[in-house]
């Protein structure tokens, strides 16, 4: 994939789909922008249209409006905050179409950056209608898609779009497609992938697939609980996502597919040594459980040689134990490349973030080439003051997930034909 170029767009009104799908807080009755990585993330591709003189219109989503103008998901704060960092004005029309967009597109001189309202505020967008494809694509001569992390939808803004216009990726598309790719296609050895949090429904595609490129997968999180579970393990209280994984086959659920997974990495290999290697999907061997999330009480379950047994039908396992701590380190400290997604425990709570802390730390001085993505995973690292320690860090959690799964996501697909 190439990245639009200054050739391309050269004295053109260029329609840029972002993600400025971003946090926002009121901060003395002004509402402000609390993280804005997407929108540095954008700067790139902005910077390239300004030289070439381009028209820029930037269009996107933020939050879930449902279809309703909802001025609290306004999108006029983010064209301020944009405006402060690229140190010029940019200009904000009211509406993503109709009269207020065609005359602010109208207005625009070469050198000049518009954003639009909120795409969400109307309900066409998400269902990807021709009308409103349509209409946004006339507003601009060149498409640009800037917003991997929604390319895993079929909406107006990224696969209507592109239909109509001349349509090339952004800068950090290509540079997010081509990190994940190298992940599929030509990891460095050891590749370790780390998957937690809460919802094993994202992940567990992306989980499948790796667990054949990967040389070893860690589990933690609520999704371990899936694991062990199918592992035959009690679990007692623990968060558990078990609804069927595919109503087609056969009501599978979670815990099954997780079974699966297992089963199709045990090995039964014995090293000349007579060491018998790990197996790939390693889980975890204790944990820190609770009766509750705010509960201060907390306790170390050991889930091996029986110990299992001893755990109490109103205890929740809410981090990984000390063991699994040295042992995801032992793994991950051999690793050269590191995919990680998901928090290892609720880390959130001081009393259960000792997990995530660790294996953060053991990712960022492993001197392997590390990605990593989710919207949790980056909170995590904020929290501990390690964002800048990783070579890939990525917003786009289930655009980048579903791509690791194996799956060609829409927007890629659009921005191709
Ligand atoms: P997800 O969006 O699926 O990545 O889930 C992220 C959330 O998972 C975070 O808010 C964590 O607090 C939560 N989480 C991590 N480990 C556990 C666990 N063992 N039990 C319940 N929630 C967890």
């Amino acid at each position: 994939m190439k990245p639009v170029s200054a050739k391309q767009v050269q004295n053109k009104t260029v329609l840029v789909r972002v993600d400025y799908n971003v946090p926002l807080h009121q901060i003395n009755k002004k509402i402000e922008v609390v993280d804005d990585s997407r929108i540095k993330a954008s700067l790139a591709t902005i910077e390239l249209l300004l030289k070439a003189r381009a028209k820029i219109i930037l269009i996107s989503h933020l939050g879930r409006p449902g279809g309703q103008v909802k001025p609290e998901l306004s999108l006029k704060p983010v064209a301020e905050h944009l405006a402060r960092l690229i140190g010029q004005p940019v200009e904000f029309a009211a509406d993503c179409v109709g009269d207020a967009a065609n005359k602010a597109a109208q207005d625009l001189q070469p050198g000049q950056i518009l954003l639009l309202e909120n795409l969400r505020f109307h309900q066409q967008e998400k269902k990807n209608d021709l009308k409103f494809s349509k209409q946004l694509a006339r507003l601009a001569e060149v498409y640009v898609n800037e917003a991997f992390s929604t390319c895993h939808r079929s909406h107006a803004s990224i696969v209507g779009v592109a239909e109509w216009l001349p349509s090339y990726p952004g800068l950090a598309l290509v540079k997010e497609v081509e990190a994940l790719t190298s992940l599929m296609n030509n990891p460095e050895r050891p590749f370790v992938m780390v998957v937690g949090g809460a919802k094993i429904s994202d992940k567990i595609d992306a989980v499948t697939n790796l667990s054949k490129i990967a040389n070893a997968v860690l589990v933690g999180g609520g999704v371990a609980n899936n694991f062990l579970k199918a592992d035959g393990y009690e679990i007692a209280n623990s968060y558990l996502q078990d609804v069927p994984a595919d109503l087609k086959k056969n009501k599978i659920s979670y815990v099954e597919v997780a079974r699966e997974i297992i089963d199709q990495n045990k090995t039964q290999r014995v090293l000349k040594d007579g060491y018998i290697p790990l197996p790939k999907i390693i889980y975890p061997i204790d944990v820190i459980a609770a009766k509750s999330l705010d509960s201060k009480k907390t306790s170390v379950v050991n889930l091996f040689n029986g110990e299992a047994c001893q755990v109490k039908k109103d205890q929740m396992f809410l981090d990984i134990g000390p063991k699994t701590v040295r042992l995801f380190q032992e793994v991950i400290l051999h690793a050269k490349t590191v995919f990680w997604n998901g928090p290892m425990g609720v880390f959130e709570q001081d009393q259960f973030a000792q997990g995530t802390r660790e294996v953060a730390r053991t990712i960022a001085k492993a001197g392997a080439m590390t990605i990593l993505g989710g919207g949790d995973t980056i909170s995590a690292i904020n929290q501990f003051g390690l964002a800048d320690r990783y070579d890939y860090v990525s917003a786009a959690g289930g655009a980048s997930l579903e791509f690791l799964s194996g799956k060609e996501l829409p927007g890629i697909k659009s921005l191709k034909s």
